[in-house]
């Protein structure tokens, strides 16, 4: 289906007990686009990532997806609205087969032909895991495992995927490959928000980008810009 909703977060604060980590942050998850955040360690990444999934409450500011507020809904009714996310790193269920981690991937569905419809639209994007589909997914290559990962978060049929540092503990080569599944997606015309440390590749696939620190925006724009900023580069990039 083609990507039409648009997320929104607006002026959101949200945290855990007492503290407040995001603060009033605002971001536009434009469809068909990729748009990524970047910050460094304990800049709040994850906690906007928790919150947009409904696993921390918005405390402050609203979100919405297609104009339809998330305001106090569960997980899986945000996932059911069509946000699907794909952990850290290349994260499978390592005693299960290829096609079992497929099927856990799709639990929320109930219809069983649906589940097997979208488990052959997984193998034609990556036919190496049809080949492999009996295979317990503890087998696979680092390279394969990334694919599985990445299928199982499509496996429930969402617009947007929220990808959670997909590259983390990666080899380069299998950070090479995440990337550009990343770019296939996108031609596939799926909504991307990319969060991530490997700041370089990302802003290659990225349209747009925040970036936050200690739980604020600082930046915000095309990438084509923010890589172009010296002062980003050298406050919150490192030396590239
Ligand atoms: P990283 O890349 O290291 O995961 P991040 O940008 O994702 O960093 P967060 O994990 O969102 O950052 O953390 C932001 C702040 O929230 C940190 O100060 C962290 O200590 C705090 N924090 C994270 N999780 C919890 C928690 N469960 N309870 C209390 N504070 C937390």
């Amino acid at each position: 289906r083609a990507a039409t909703r648009q997320l929104s977060v607006a002026r959101v604060t949200s945290g855990y007990d007492r503290a407040d980590v995001l603060k009033e942050v605002s971001i536009e998850v434009r469809p068909g686009e990729v748009t990524c955040i970047l910050g460094a360690n304990g800049a709040g990444k994850s906690t906007l990532i928790r919150t947009i999934l409904g696993l921390n409450r918005v405390r402050a500011g609203a979100i919405a997806f297609g104009g339809a507020s998330l305001a106090g809904m569960p997980p899986h009714r945000i996932v059911a609205l069509g946000i699907g996310v794909v952990p850290e790193g290349n994260r499978v269920l390592p005693r299960m087969t290829v096609a079992e981690n497929l099927q856990v991937g799709g639990l929320l569905e109930a219809q069983p032909r649906k589940v097997a419809e979208r488990m052959e639209a997984m193998f034609a994007i990556f036919p190496r895991l049809k080949e492999r589909r009996a295979q317990l997914a503890g087998t696979l290559s680092g390279g394969e495992r990334s694919m599985l990962s990445i299928a199982r978060g499509l496996m429930t049929d969402p617009e947007l995927v929220v990808f959670d540092e997909p590259s983390l503990g990666l080899s380069p080569l299998f950070v090479s490959e995440v990337f550009a599944i990343v770019r296939h997606l996108k031609a596939m015309d799926l909504t991307i928000l990319l969060v991530e440390q490997n700041v370089r590749q990302t802003l290659d696939v990225a349209d747009h980008g925040y970036v936050l620190s200690q739980g604020r925006v600082v930046a915000a724009g095309e990438t084509r810009m923010l890589r172009e900023d010296p002062e980003l580069h050298k406050a919150y990039f490192g030396v590239h």
